[in-house]
């Protein structure tokens, strides 16, 4: 129930209910509105600066998110700069080295960098980090493309040089255990039949006859037959323009056209042609030249081994061919 005011009235001696009218109603209601208004816009103006409405609220989260994931972007754009910086230090100062490579020019691995990126630029200029961060990824993958180039080329090179390392005479071709003697007369020498002084162009391995003799190189058998010479002779032909020859075999493990590997058994030591004893007449050619076998054995000898082999090689007895 409304509370009812009252007011003494001197004409009448009496007290009467009061009433606002007049040019105090109008005041009194003009200023409850003025507050009123006021309140409102104070409370409006907290809400929208301080709560904001809900799609503001989504907006400022998904905003959150994106912030963190394009972080997220650079850190492992810059991650992906540095693994590729690596890669390329391991390319230029570690398998070319080893390859006997020159290191890709910086030239060379800009190349094109600029020109392979085409970008609409227009699009992008109200987002200068997006401009940005997509050129940054544009360059890197045009660098990983040229240094996935080079690592094809360092894989040809490796096969080259396996194939080269593995054509190469560089094993003795009778075991070290087989071994009784190893004649080095290497060169001119008193030929044991003939009773002349005559070349010796290769190394003879005294052994007993059927001791296993090794290709000391992979390659293809070229020969394999029986001359008045040489006895049973294999030639092999390996590639990069090495040659080895095995003479007075006994019997053979191969025939010509054979493919052969290092280390496999390509005949057994006999007597057979111009020899006066079982042993091996090994010799190693290079471009159709005949070179001093002992600098082909490094492969399967230390250098202890290899001083003995010198040593006995050394101790030079009558000639076996
Ligand atoms: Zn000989």
């Amino acid at each position: 129930m409304a509370r009812i005011k009252y007011q003494y009235n001197p004409d009448t001696l009496r007290y009467e209910p009061w009433r606002l009218k007049g040019k105090s109603l109008r005041i009194r209601t003009l200023v409850l509105f003025s507050v009123s208004l006021s309140l409102a816009l104070v409370a409006y103006s907290f809400y929208t600066q301080y709560v904001g409405s809900i799609d503001e609220i989504i907006l400022k989260q998904k905003n959150h998110t994106l912030k963190v994931e394009w972080q997220f972007l650079q850190d492992r754009t810059e991650k992906a700069y540095a693994e590729l910086h690596q890669l390329i230090e391991k390319d230029d100062n570690n398998y070319r080295v080893i390859l006997d490579a020159e290191p890709l020019q910086p030239s060379e691995r800009q190349a094109g960098v600029g020109g392979s990126i085409k970008l609409d630029t227009e699009a992008f200029q109200n987002f200068p980090m997006v401009l940005q961060n997509y050129t940054s990824v544009e360059k890197l993958k045009h660098q990983v493309d040229i240094e996935v180039q080079s690592y094809d080329k360092l894989k040809d090179m490796i096969e080259d040089k396996l194939e080269a390392w593995a054509s190469r005479p560089a094993i003795q071709p009778i075991s070290n255990k087989e071994l009784s003697k190893l004649h080095m007369t290497y060169g001119t020498r008193f030929h044991p039949i003939f009773h002349k002084y005559m070349a010796h162009n290769g190394l003879d391995f005294a052994a007993p006859k059927g001791t296993p003799v090794y290709a000391t190189g992979d390659g293809k058998v070229a020969m394999a037959y029986f001359s008045g010479s040489y006895g049973n002779v294999v030639y092999i032909n390996h590639h990069y323009n090495f040659e080895t020859r095995y003479a007075h075999l006994s019997a053979f493990a191969v025939k010509e056209g054979d493919q052969v590997k290092r280390g496999q058994v390509i005949g057994y030591v006999g007597n057979t042609g111009n020899s006066v004893a079982s042993h091996l007449h090994y010799e190693v050619l290079f471009k159709g030249q005949h070179v001093h076998p002992i600098n082909f054995f490094q492969r399967d000898l230390s250098n202890k081994e290899y001083q003995k082999l010198i040593e006995v090689g050394s101790q030079q007895e009558h000639p076996l061919d």
